[in-house]
């Protein structure tokens, strides 16, 4: 579902990413973990190019979205394609970035209708599915402002649904919230990872990439320390620097 091969990325002089290897399977949930700064954000940014890449491969369903060509630096590809890739995803971040002046139910439509042109009539009913499915069917008309930072999430994740994504992306979506509502986000997640969406997930919860993870990867200084298994990445490090930020994060 998601192929990324030798990526790079710098930020002027500072390399963040250095020659990252990673590979989603459809219906696997993929948690990142390591350590403020090793670089979590920027690759999963450059996932869906909210940033992009120097040099690598990403693959997006088997198909190229950007590819190092023969001078040594990335190449996307031409935008159409490009944008129908980029599309097959959605993103929660941290800050919800949820649109203020719009109700909860505006915020699920938006998107459907301005950027895939459907009418409303089309999408609305999908849209109060996801509102039930996450809990929120009474919010529909409250603003974000109205909400408690759980409930916010909770919308953001309901509206990157509402795109109809094959891979979810979510850069610590829990992290912004005091800790009684980080657990109605963790369960909506759990409940998306047992139907089985594709997900990559940067966490500090090690609760939830232990139980809801396929694959969890240690990232530090750019680099991918360890990979694996939760119960062999959890039960085993490898690594020594992987069992220090373990025993810290505990
Ligand atoms: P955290 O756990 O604190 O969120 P992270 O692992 O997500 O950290 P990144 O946000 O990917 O780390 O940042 C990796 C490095 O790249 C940091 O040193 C950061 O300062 C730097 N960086 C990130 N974005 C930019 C940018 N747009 N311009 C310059 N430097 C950046
Ligand atoms: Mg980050």
């Amino acid at each position: 579902m998601l192929c990324m091969h030798d990526i790079h990325k710098s930020f002027g002089d500072l390399e963040v990413l250095r020659g990252i290897d990673l590979e989603v399977r459809r219906g696997e949930v993929l948690a990142i973990i390591g350590p403020s700064g090793s670089g979590k954000s920027t690759l999963l940014r450059c996932i869906n190019k909210l940033e992009t890449i120097d040099s690598g491969r990403i693959e997006i369903k088997g198909e190229t979205l950007a590819e190092t060509d023969d001078s040594g630096k990335a190449v996307y590809v031409e935008a159409k394609k490009g944008r129908r890739l980029l599309s097959s995803m959605g993103m929660v971040f941290q800050q919800f970035n949820l649109f203020p002046h719009m109700t909860v139910l505006g915020n699920l439509l938006e998107a459907p209708m301005m950027v895939k042109g459907l009418r409303r009539e089309e999408i609305e009913p999908y849209a109060r599915e996801l509102l039930q499915k996450v809990g929120l069917s009474d919010r529909a008309d409250y603003y974000p402002s109205q909400l408690s930072g759980g409930q916010q999430q909770r919308v953001a994740i309901a509206r990157a649904l509402c795109m109809k994504p094959d891979i979810m992306l979510f850069d610590e979506p829990t992290s912004a919230l005091d800790p009684e509502l980080t657990g109605e986000v963790l369960r909506t997640m759990r409940e998306l990872a047992a139907e089985h969406m594709t997900m990559v997930v940067v966490t500090h919860e090690m609760g939830f990439a232990r139980e809801a993870a396929s694959h969890v990867l240690f990232m530090a200084d750019g680099s991918i320390v360890e990979q694996g298994r939760p119960a062999a990445l959890f039960g085993h490090p490898q690594e020594e620097r992987t069992r220090s930020f373990l025993q810290n994060m505990l």
